[in-house]
């Protein structure tokens, strides 16, 4: 069996992984706050957990996986849009979540197992708080339940962060109800214009890092395997979430993955600067899912990500040419994996050496290979796509064209003109009508078009 290697954020090594229950690999990622649409930035830890995802279920079967990634539909930032546009907050979210499937599938991501929403999980939660309270690790105040930082000696063992520097460090909200400026809000009040629900601390909500905290322990139980997101999300957010766990007596995640942040041509994406973009923007500008996605894997995923023009046009090449290579394959897309591809993935979710990788697939001309190494990263779903594909043929003959059509380029190359007319005289004869382009030759269907002689074709030249 493979061996996958992850650089596990808590231990800050790459360690072999080895799953608790290898019948049942538990993941769990923190999903989006569902009140926008996603932006690109949002877009790198879905494609990330992805390929984690569809390695783990070709190491160990794509039914011992149980990948949970959830959406905060309860938060301040929904209650707000709710006023400005004077819609239901339901309305919002449910909208704002068929968006995200929408745009996520378009750039390959499967869907996990599970997607709870915390406004499902609220009675998990107010348990969790409970105990939490039982235990000596959270108070009441004014409404509020908060968490005592000082009650878990271990807080900050996940940023390498002292708590002296965390207080520095970030705009720590000072409170009358607080104990200490560190601690954190696990319930707070709700007036009538808020969503709220009935507590022991009366009418309130969740604070955010609590559902995380609940609905893994619902879904996956107390200890599970790996836990995901964003560097952005490692204080508070996972700090917090540890806290809350632990200090309920779970085990929580062995395995903690940090994805770096994502810039655009050379900058901080912002909407000041002007270079602000949603997937859907990508998607509307005729931008392939397969090119997002790709641009994404081209850069490993602990290092920050830069998306630039120039990166989006040369997968767009790339791809087209994988794409017209792969027509010509018809392997089956499960069992065995090149090897360079899969010890490449498992080695840290190495995505940049996998296209080396497929790069030298496709140069080898094993088509076959580079067709299921595409399928594993999530790139191909078995069908050729649509923008790839010339209208009037099926992807075999597509496929078969662009090989001669290469033939033809390499006979000219070699300055071999009399085998360079041969290929394009017989793909006439064949229906094929070809124009030369200033990049590369586009083709159309003739009404005398014989797959028999392209075939034939193909076999002699
Ligand atoms: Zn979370």
């Amino acid at each position: 069996m493979t061996t996958i290697k992850l650089h596990n954020t808590m231990t800050r090594r790459k360690e072999a992984f080895v799953p608790i229950d290898p019948q049942d690999v538990r993941m769990y990622v923190c999903g989006p706050t569902v009140y926008d649409r996603a932006h690109l930035g949002n877009a790198r830890p879905v494609i990330v957990f992805d390929v984690l995802y569809r390695l783990l279920r070709h190491v160990y079967g794509a039914n011992h996986v149980n990948y949970v990634r959830n959406f905060t539909d309860v938060d301040d930032k929904i209650n707000a849009k709710s006023a400005q546009t004077g819609r239901e907050i339901g309305d919002i979210t449910d909208e704002t979540v068929s968006w995200f499937l929408e745009d996520m599938a378009q750039v390959g991501a499967l869907e996990p197992n599970a997607m709870p929403r915390a406004t499902q999980y609220i009675v998990q939660m107010v348990a969790m708080i409970e105990d939490l309270i039982a235990r000596g690790h959270a108070y009441a105040a004014q409404g509020h339940v908060l968490f005592s930082v000082d009650s878990y000696a271990q807080y900050g063992a996940l940023s390498g962060r002292s708590v002296d520097d965390m207080i520095a460090g970030a705009r720590v909200e000072v409170a009358p109800y607080k104990r200490d400026p560190m601690d954190f809000v696990l319930w707070k009040p709700s007036d009538e214009a808020t969503p709220g629900w009935e507590s022991p601390w009366g009418r309130g909500r969740p604070g955010w890092h609590i559902e995380c905290s609940a609905m893994a322990a619902e879904l996956l139980g107390t200890q599970f395997d790996i836990h995901g997101g964003g560097n952005d999300l490692q204080f508070p957010h996972h700090e917090n979430e540890i806290a809350q766990s632990r200090c309920a007596g779970h085990g929580f995640a062995n395995v903690w993955l940090h994805n770096e942040m994502l810039q655009v041509e050379g900058k901080k994406m912002s909407k000041s600067l002007g270079n602000f973009f949603t997937v859907r923007d990508l998607l509307d500008q005729g931008v392939p899912g397969e090119v997002i996605r790709f641009v994404m894997l081209s850069t490993h995923y602990r290092k920050p990500m830069d998306w630039t023009e120039k990166k989006r046009v040369e997968a767009e090449q790339t791809l087209k040419k994988w794409f017209r290579q792969i027509g010509l394959s018809t392997a089956t897309l499960d069992g065995s994996v090149h090897r360079g591809t899969i010890e490449a993935i498992a080695d840290d979710l190495n995505t940049p050496e996998v296209i080396s990788n497929l790069h030298a697939l496709s140069n080898a001309g094993d088509f076959s290979q580079l067709r299921k190494s595409l399928y594993l990263l999530g790139l191909f779903d078995g069908q050729i796509p649509k923008w790839a594909r010339v209208e009037g043929f099926s992807d075999a003959e597509t496929g078969l064209i662009r090989d001669l059509l290469n033939r033809r380029e390499i006979a000219r190359g070699d300055r071999d003109f009399a085998k360079a007319d041969l290929l394009r005289d017989g793909l006439l004869d064949a229906g094929v009508g070809i124009k030369d382009t200033a990049t590369e030759p586009e083709f159309e269907r003739l009404s005398n078009f014989d797959i028999n002689k392209l075939d034939g074709l193909w076999g002699s030249s």
